[in-house]
């Protein structure tokens, strides 16, 4: 089965450090190759007590969009338990340049032997990481350095559009069957590098996508209930329209 495992839903600081929602990441199996997007604080445990239990020693890859803590703090415990502790030489990470150099890399020097590969994100890149293709089309503006991803396998194709502020023709570098968008803010809000729900909206009038998925949640949107303001632009847009929910699990044979 094909199919994406939310581990988290929470977007920003206020929703992961009380943990409103979990911030585990998304967790992709597609064609028996596994992938986990963004460990955030809580990843590991979030594995094994999802149902059925994920077991990390099982994943391929692990991809980092960006270093923020919300996306990134559970990175070196997971590329640990990828690797069994470090005993096992396998899978692939893949990161955006800062997150491994500069001033503040987060992925710990000691356990970069640990995978068999590390891959540096660049704008335009394609990788692949055995019968899955992944690519990183465009920059966002975001703080740091950030991608979002398309990921191929067969006739199966997903787009993550990761933490970004709204720009021009941002949605024409995301064109998977199912699409899921980072959607922090209900309201826009001035200086905020963050997409808010109506430009999620245009997004996804722009893309029409067979299902479109809005995750990892800011107060605002929790507040607005993200169920509720799915809905309203599934009717508006006649487009199947979805909010995540923690442990979710999407299976994309159907799409
Ligand atoms: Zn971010």
């Amino acid at each position: 089965m094909n199919k994406v495992k939310f581990l988290g839903t929470a977007g920003a600081r206020v929703v992961v450090t009380r943990q409103l929602r979990a911030s585990g990441g998304i967790w992709l199996s597609l064609e028996g190759t596994n992938l986990l997007v963004d460990p955030g604080p809580g990843s590991l445990i979030k594995c094994f007590k999802s149902r059925p239990k994920l077991n990390p020693a099982k994943l391929d890859g692990i991809i980092l969009t960006h270093k923020h803590l919300d996306h990134s703090a559970d990175i070196n415990i997971m590329i640990e338990a990828m690797t069994e502790g470090g005993f096992k030489k396998r899978g692939t990470v893949f990161a955006p340049l800062d997150a491994l150099e500069g001033e503040d890399p987060v992925i710990l020097r000691y356990l970069r032997d640990f995978p068999e590969k590390i891959e540096v994100l660049k704008e335009g890149g394609r990788y692949s990481l055995k019968n899955i293709t992944l690519e990183t089309p465009k920059r966002h503006q975001h703080k740091v350095e950030t991608y979002g991803l398309n990921v191929k396998s067969g006739q199966i194709s997903v787009s993550l559009i990761s933490d970004t502020r709204y720009f021009e023709g941002l949605e024409r570098y995301y064109p998977g069957k199912v699409v899921i968008i980072n959607v922090v803010r209900y309201q826009p809000k001035e200086g905020l590098d963050h997409l808010d729900i109506k430009d999620a909206e245009k997004i996804i009038a722009n893309l029409k996508p067979k299902l479109a998925v809005l995750t990892h949640f800011g107060m605002t949107m929790l507040r607005a209930k993200p169920y509720q303001v799915a809905q309203e632009i599934q009717e508006r847009l006649s487009l199947k329209v979805i909010a995540a929910r923690d442990g979710m699990e999407i299976n994309l044979d159907d799409y």
